[in-house]
């Protein structure tokens, strides 16, 4: 089947494996090995060579990861991927890969804790600077950019305030000054929006979340618009720092992978029916979802993501200890990091995620003390709602009880 006929629902379940080549197993076969071996030293020789394909060492490239490289390539629109032992680890492949000492990466308002502390880690280490700016309109952009900026690197929905970045407008600065752009695209997964479509470079996932979906593997992909310079780094920097997947965790995400669809219209339809839920209660003062009317970039997110995606965030009367007593109230729903789960989990970004950065940037950034995060799961959205509701007659119960 050509790639542009296959859709992504069954992409994500046929691409890049052929069960004739691997003794006509229908699931794809684990390939837990370390090395491969060669008919004859020539044979070896050519391998090495690049003369022949073939594998050579499970650091270079393993069966059961190519399936999982090649179909995440196809559903992402690129020509080719690399999976990673995490996220972090494709995040700092693509960095490692786009800088040298004394340039500049500009940086989306928002962005992942460790992604933070490895550019910390390169300004130190290597004079690689850094600025996070709002990247709503082309104007800030193109001011915040620099003679030594070589990409451009965001996120978007930003964690875990739902800002958006307009990324037409990055691409259009971009392209103007010959400079890369990567995307992490963790929070919507492709299936709510695809930035190489729209002309991004690179796009990175933590595979850890809704890629995988059932929270029992670290992973990372990277997604890059050109086949030729995917080999390059396949060859360089992955190879060469290390940082990759292990065949069983390929394995665990190729079955994660063939639900994506099914999973992510499920998390949404849940979060729309607690969206509508949170709406109606006295306690919460604010909510942050990119399809919900009251979001200040309603009209962009209807342009860029296909839907609102699986993670609500919502503000409590009060501070953080009105939002940690909630939590303790809850009992279905799962005091835990991490997202796109099939349990629901919350997490308090102010104490847990973003507990590193400085309060007076954290507040600048909307992350107040009664911030909570909800990552959205599969279960039925009545049971979901039961503990919110739940948790909310307890703590106004004590709140109650305590002003008498
Ligand atoms: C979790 C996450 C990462 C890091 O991924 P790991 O798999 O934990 O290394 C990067 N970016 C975003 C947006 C994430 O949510």
């Amino acid at each position: 089947m050509e790639k542009s006929k296959m859709s992504m629902e069954t992409a994500v379940i046929h691409r890049g494996y052929d069960s004739a080549k691997h003794h006509d197993s229908l699931a794809t076969p684990l390939y837990q090995t370390s090395t491969f071996s060669f008919a004859t030293a020539e044979e070896g020789e050519d391998r090495f060579a690049g003369n022949t394909e073939g594998n050579i060492y499970s650091r270079l490239g393993n069966p059961t990861v190519r399936v999982l490289e090649e179909r995440m390539a196809d559903i992402e629109y690129g020509e080719g991927a690399l999976a990673f032992g995490s996220g972090m680890a494709s995040v700092s492949a693509i960095l490692i890969y786009l800088t040298k000492a004394n340039d500049h990466v500009l940086c989306s308002r928002g962005i992942y804790g460790c992604t933070f502390g490895l550019l910390e880690i390169m300004e130190e280490k290597y004079g690689i600077t850094h600025d996070l700016v709002s990247m709503v309109t082309e104007e800030e952009i193109e001011a915040a950019i620099k003679p030594e900026t070589v990409c451009i690197y965001v996120e978007t929905p930003i964690n875990p305030t739902m800002e958006l970045v307009n990324l037409e407008a990055v691409i259009k600065v971009a392209n103007r000054h010959g400079i890369r752009v990567v995307v992490d695209n963790t929070f919507c997964s492709p299936y709510l929006q695809n930035p190489l479509k729209m002309g991004a470079d690179f796009v990175l996932h933590s595979a850890t979340k809704y890629l995988n979906g059932h929270g029992d593997v670290i992973g990372g992909i990277l997604v890059g618009k050109d086949g030729q310079e995917m080999q390059h780094l396949r060859m360089t920097v992955q190879k060469d720092v290390g940082g990759i997947m292990s065949p069983f965790d390929a394995w665990l995400l190729l079955r994660g992978l063939k639900t994506l669809h099914v999973r992510m219209d499920r998390h949404i339809a849940n979060a729309g029916k607690v969206l509508q839920f949170l709406q109606q209660q006295p306690e919460v003062k604010k909510i942050f979802y990119p399809m919900d009317a009251s979001h200040p970039q309603y009209d962009l997110a209807q342009k860029q993501m296909a839907k609102g995606g699986g993670l609500i965030s919502f503000e409590l009367e009060g501070g953080k200890q009105e939002a940690q007593k909630f939590m303790n109230a809850l009992s279905l729903i799962k005091i835990a990091v991490s997202l796109g789960d099939a349990e629901t989990l919350i997490q308090h970004p102010a104490s847990m995620t973003h507990a590193v950065v400085p309060e007076a940037s954290r507040n600048a950034m909307g992350i107040s003390d009664s911030l909570l995060r909800l990552s959205i799961g599969l279960e039925a959205s009545d049971d979901i709602i039961a503990d919110l509701t739940a948790a909310f007659e307890k703590t106004a119960t004590k709140a109650k009880l305590q002003e008498i």
